[in-house]
């Protein structure tokens, strides 16, 4: 275990943001509104310039949203918050030199680092090989593949989601409603043994299947797979199939457990409460790359984005010099709102469950207003996508 010297850090520190996910954007805002802590460099490293909220992307799929509408710029924000933007991949992590390697340029060294790259597909591991395969991680990735499918496709789309997770379910809905498709596609659901939404109540998952019936999407309760070429669930074919989308939750970074940092036995980075390294206590995590020591959460949006700030108060805290304390104690339940597509929506908040049109009117209005809020602190829209 490393020595906590991370609390005897000062002014001159360097601090490294790798992965611009949801709860990095926060500790970006945090820096615009308040300031870097004095002193500090930083560098944040992503991919990409931009973040694509993926609450947004089975909207765009129907047409209800630009491309465009449903992203972060990171570029501009680190900009705005004094932070040099390095356009790269973490590759690997040396928590004991205090370095991390990207794929493409310099290692780059730390004091402090925190990371928030969310998690990595695994539909090729669970489905196999097939080049018709569409991960849904990188979420960027799958909207690329989807928009060029879009623009060449002249017949009906034939597609078969795996995974019965919120994200499977809105998926397969944004596709059936797929906008500027010439026919309406067909769409087979492949929920896995586990079922249509495992983990959310009765009513929900009721009225979730209601509207997949409604709308002639298929629903199968088993697991997909590649076969011989051929996609098969049990012990039936699911061909003919143009597209097999692979929303089947996300996998740990192998680089997180070759780091020798503590992990979680899935590999996700194991956290405390103030969402640092049980191990590194100069390494804090939080989203989908992350787990929590101390209780099981599920990987979803909603927690990264409510850990954000948590993370940039104890960000802050450390570059003073003083022991973090912000604690990110998840509420008992969640609002999930699962848009269907067709002009309405199903809201899923612990036991209850509500459907309509002003269901997905909130939805516009909470996910509008997220991504607002980042784009009036970069100063822009965001030009990157
Ligand atoms: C279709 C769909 C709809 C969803 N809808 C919802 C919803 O409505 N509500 C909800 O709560 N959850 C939803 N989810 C789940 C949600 O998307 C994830 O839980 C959430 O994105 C996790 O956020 P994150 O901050 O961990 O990482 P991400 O949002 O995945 O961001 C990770 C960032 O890190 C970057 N990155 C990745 N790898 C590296 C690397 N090696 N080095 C540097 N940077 C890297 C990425 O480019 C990206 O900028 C949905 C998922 C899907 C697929």
């Amino acid at each position: 275990m490393a020595d906590r010297d991370a609390e005897r850090s000062n002014p001159g520190a360097s601090l490294l943001l790798v992965g611009g996910g949801h709860a990095h954007v926060a500790v970006l805002a945090d820096w615009i509104r308040r300031g870097v802590p004095a002193g500090a460099r930083v560098v944040l490293l992503t991919p990409e310039p931009i973040l694509r909220y993926s609450g947004m992307v089975p909207g765009w799929l129907a047409g209800q949203h630009a491309r465009e509408e449903g992203v972060v710029d990171l570029a501009a924000l680190a900009v705005r918050a004094g932070v040099e933007w390095v356009q790269g991949r973490c590759a690997a992590l040396d928590p004991e030199a205090r370095v991390v390697t990207t794929d493409a340029g310099p290692a780059l060294r730390f004091d402090i680092a925190s990371f928030d790259t969310g998690g990595e597909g695994r539909g090729e591991a669970l489905l196999g090989a097939d080049p018709r395969l569409v991960e849904v991680r990188p979420i960027e990735g799958l909207v690329e593949r989807l928009a060029a499918r879009r623009a060449s496709r002249r017949e009906r789309l034939r597609v078969v989601v795996a995974g019965g997770g919120a994200g499977g379910v809105e998926l397969a809905f944004g596709l059936r409603n797929l906008a500027g498709a010439p026919a309406r596609p067909e769409v087979t659901l492949a929920t896995g043994k586990g079922g249509l939404l495992p983990g959310f109540a009765g009513a929900v998952r009721r009225r979730v299947a209601a509207a997949l019936a409604r709308q002639g999407i298929a629903v199968i309760g088993e697991d997909a797979r590649f076969n011989g070429g051929a996609l098969i669930a049990g012990d039936r074919s699911l061909e003919p199939v143009d597209l097999v989308i692979a929303a089947t939750g996300s996998a740990a970074p192998a680089w997180v457990r070759a780091s020798g940092v503590a992990t979680n036995a899935e590999g996700f980075l194991l956290v405390d409460a103030h969402q640092r390294s049980v191990s590194h206590p100069c390494i804090l995590a939080a989203g989908d790359v992350a787990a929590r020591a101390d209780r099981p959460l599920a990987h979803s949006g909603v927690h990264a984005v409510r850990a954000g700030p948590v993370l940039a108060a104890n960000l802050r805290s450390l570059l003073a010099g003083e022991t973090p304390t912000a604690t990110y104690r998840p509420r008992r339940h969640s609002l999930y709102l699962m848009n269907t597509g067709d002009g309405s929506a199903i809201a899923a908040y612990g036991p209850l469950a509500a459907e309509g049109p002003l269901v997905l009117a909130l939805k516009h209005r909470i996910d509008k207003g997220w991504i607002a809020q980042y784009a009036k602190l970069a100063g822009a829209s965001g030009d990157h996508d």
